[in-house]
């Protein structure tokens, strides 16, 4: 019993230590980045331990991205200091940059792989696009409202993602002139799934889309298209994004 009870102990003092560790300051010989940068980098290694290993997220690749894709920048300066915590942002315009374990999952599900061309609906802070671009050849992503876009789109120039295009329109009906995609991610929320979006998905293809009613919770699907065509649905979690936008 007092052994049980000890080596418990144990068990938790060297957790805590890793944990510390894990999170402890830079060195502060200078050799490290710069004070304000490791403070981030220190919080983005937490969000991941903490909102996304402990929630299941395993991809080693997923991972890596959101180690490093500096999420502070994809949100006004006002925001830096919450840019790391468990929740959605505002991001102007009514929408949000969606909370980290979403996009952790969704990246997850799409299982892109390095040679492969993904189709974003919904650019929003350009986060999300962010993420896909380091694991892709390409991502194309549509966003409804100009200065959104616009803002992504400098954003994502200045801090060098060069592999994501951005366009400014309605991306229920996907982007013909870059289809097939092999993975397409939609991130707001809508009654169905749709149908330009199942055709510009390739043979072997995979989207994530939240679909329910919006303004109430919604179910993240994960669609398939099997290489003879043949669409296959699973229901992965229930979530709530913003809804999509257009005349559909
Ligand atoms: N992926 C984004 C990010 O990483 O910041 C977050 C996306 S936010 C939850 C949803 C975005 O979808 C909003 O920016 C919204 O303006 C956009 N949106 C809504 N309807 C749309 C539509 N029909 N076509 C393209 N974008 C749309």
């Amino acid at each position: 019993m007092v052994l049980g009870f000890t080596l418990f102990l144990v068990i938790q003092v060297t957790g805590a230590a890793v944990v510390e560790a894990l999170f402890a300051d830079p060195p502060s010989d200078g050799s490290g980045p710069p004070p304000e940068e490791e403070k981030y980098r220190v919080r983005r290694e937490k969000m991941v331990q903490e909102q996304l290993i402990e929630r299941g997220i395993r991809d080693e690749e997923v991972l890596k991205v959101l180690r490093n894709v500096p999420r502070h920048l994809f949100v006004s300066e006002e925001l830096w200091e919450e840019a790391y915590e468990d929740r959605p942002l505002p991001i102007g315009q009514g929408q949000t940059i969606s909370q980290p374990y979403i996009v952790g999952l969704m990246t997850e599900l799409l299982e892109v792989r390095p040679d492969e061309v993904v189709l974003e609906v919904g650019t929003g802070s350009g986060y999300q696009a962010a993420i896909l671009s380091e694991l892709a050849a390409r991502v194309y992503t549509i966003e409804i409202f100009r200065e959104l876009g616009e803002k992504a789109r400098d954003r994502l120039k200045r801090l060098g993602y060069d592999k994501v295009e951005v366009k400014i329109g309605d991306g229920y009906y996907g982007w013909e002139d870059h289809a097939p995609f092999d993975a397409i991610i939609v991130t707001a929320a809508i009654n169905h799934i749709p149908p330009p979006l199942i055709q510009q998905l390739k043979p072997g293809g995979r989207m994530a889309i939240p679909v329910g009613n919006p303004f109430q919770t919604q179910n993240l699907m994960l669609v398939r298209k099997r290489e003879n065509g043949d669409i296959t649905i699973k229901n992965v979690l229930p979530v709530m994004f913003v809804p999509l936008l257009g005349e559909h």
